[in-house]
């Protein structure tokens, strides 16, 4: 049976927590120049769609990333949406997506029109297993001659891979290049989570064609709401900014829109708070880190608990930190969240949920595994107590 009172008392422990203090998931925190580039947005009255800090922000984002580009937008599922379209998806494709992922992953595949088709995870990065997948395709898809893979049941075409880097631990990129090219897929990076993530010394996102980052107030930096696409591609880049910005051209004094676009530009005003947010980055990534050591030096002796690692030859972020618990998981989010001390389970598998339970899908055994037997922890920047005493 699991040891409900020891998860609690490492908890407490790693944390510190305060007599009622309540401990959330992740909560942003600034503490840096956050207050001064947003009242310039507000003294000077740049807040919207144009403006130097969104200019900045792109900028400095693509040099923390290592891509040529990056283009800022409202949310991490617009740069998703946007991502997909750009390659190549249409609404006859299957876009193949991990089971196991927020919600947004397979949303932004249904905007496109497209269908989602899951497949299954790894439970050692927690990210799409390339071993599955590529016996996954072998069985159920065939290259036709127009250098395109087709699913042979339902005879539609498999135009790309989302991966998502779950928690902020970094698939196997390059096993899952090789299948995707094998079989002609596109292959577009949900990097939402995993911003300061590192495989082989690469930052998330700069592995393949496209990218799509989130900064949702919970995420390891937050600008309110925003997102970003980020890629090497110039051809791509402009293409983003233009759908992302209602595709408009213009001439002189006069403007017009050549195609159907999105008002998806990140606001000025947000642009500002991300430009103060990423000076901090580092910082916050140190402070991440002490905390998942500290947690899992904690949780090393508590059976039936193991804390989740990093892969091998990565660097994550630890965004949000993981147990993975034997038995008796709602026991443990019973018990932490009447202390005070926020967890939660995993997702819903993505085909349990009812807009997607008729949709295309692999055998998922791991992602049924890994959602039933994991929790969140407290990970922000304000549970480490070293961030407790500069509060
Ligand atoms: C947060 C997140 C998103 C979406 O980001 P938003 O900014 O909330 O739209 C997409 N995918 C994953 C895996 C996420 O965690």
């Amino acid at each position: 049976m699991v040891d409900v009172s020891a998860i609690l008392n490492a908890l407490k422990d790693v944390s510190g927590q305060a007599e009622n203090e309540f401990l959330a998931l992740h909560e942003p925190c600034f503490k840096g120049n956050e207050w001064k580039y947003t009242k310039d947005c507000i003294d000077t009255g740049w807040v919207s769609s144009v403006g130097a800090y969104v200019d900045r922000f792109e900028k400095d984002f693509a040099d923390y990333v290592g891509t040529k580009h990056a283009i800022a937008v409202v949310n991490g599922t617009s740069a998703l949406h946007i991502s997909l379209l750009l390659s190549r998806v249409n609404a006859k494709d299957e876009v193949l997506c991990p089971a196991l992922t927020f919600v947004a992953s397979a949303n932004a595949i249904s905007y496109t029109g497209a269908t989602p088709h899951f497949v299954d995870s790894s439970t050692q990065t927690l990210a799409v297993c390339p071993k599955k997948l590529e016996s996954y395709l072998e069985e159920i898809a065939e290259l036709r001659n127009d250098g395109y893979c087709y699913n042979k049941q339902t005879g539609k075409r498999i135009a790309a891979l989302v991966v998502v880097h779950i928690l902020g631990h970094i698939a196997e990129m390059n096993a899952l290049k090789h299948v995707v090219d094998r079989f002609n897929i596109r292959l577009v990076e949900d990097a939402a989570e995993a911003l300061g993530s590192y495989r082989d010394g690469i930052h998330a996102g700069a592995f393949g064609n496209i990218a799509a980052f989130s900064f949702n107030g919970n995420k390891t930096i937050t600008t309110g709401g925003g997102g970003m696409i980020v890629t090497d591609n110039a051809e791509m880049a402009a293409k983003a900014k233009h759908l992302t910005t209602t595709a408009r051209v213009s001439n002189g004094y006069y403007f017009s829109h050549d195609q159907v676009g999105y008002n998806y530009r990140m606001p000025n005003i947000n642009a500002a708070l991300g430009c103060a947010q990423l000076e901090k980055l580092d910082e916050f990534l140190a402070i991440k880190r002490k905390l998942a050591v500290a947690y899992e030096e904690a949780f090393r002796h508590i059976e039936t608990v193991n804390f989740i690692k990093e892969p091998k030859n990565c660097k994550s972020n630890y965004w949000l930190n993981g147990l993975y618990i034997e038995g008796g998981l709602d026991k443990v989010l019973k018990a932490t969240n009447e202390a005070n001390l926020m967890t939660r389970p995993l997702w819903d598998l993505m085909h349990t949920l009812p807009m997607y339970k008729s949709c295309p899908r692999a055998e998922l055994t791991n992602a049924e595994k890994l959602s039933n037997h994991i929790i969140n922890i407290p990970s922000g920047v304000n549970i480490h107590p070293e961030a407790r005493r500069h509060a």
